[in-house]
């Protein structure tokens, strides 16, 4: 191989290297974002049922959440609710006050 084509090569691999760094950059950046929504919203909570005023148990699908959180456009929605399943199907207007907690 002459030496121009080497060095040509080579260069193509630098710039190749330089441009796949702001490339990793986002996604670990996304990937550490998506953990940390995840893992926040992991498990049961407590919250103010807005329909009745009582205090019930719901349980956010945090693998949904942490996907979302990764795009930047968080989505909360709830996997289950104490008053479920003559409920199941309520607009989850709850979430709001779980969403509230998350950003604080
Ligand atoms: S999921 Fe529906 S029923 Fe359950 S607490 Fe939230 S709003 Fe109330």
């Amino acid at each position: 191989m002459p030496a121009q084509d080497s060095q040509m090569m080579q260069f193509l691999g630098i710039m190749v290297t330089i441009s796949l760094i702001p490339m990793a950059v986002v996604l670990v950046y996304m990937i550490r974002k998506g953990l940390k929504t995840g893992s926040q919203l992991q498990g049961g909570r407590t919250v103010t049922c807005p329909e009745t005023g009582d205090e019930v148990t719901v349980e956010v699908d945090a693998k949904h959440a942490g996907y979302t959180a990764a795009y930047d456009s968080e989505e909360v929605r709830l996997t289950d609710c104490t008053r479920w399943p003559e409920k199941a199907g309520c607009r989850q207007d709850c979430v709001g006050e779980i969403k509230h907690e998350a950003a604080k």
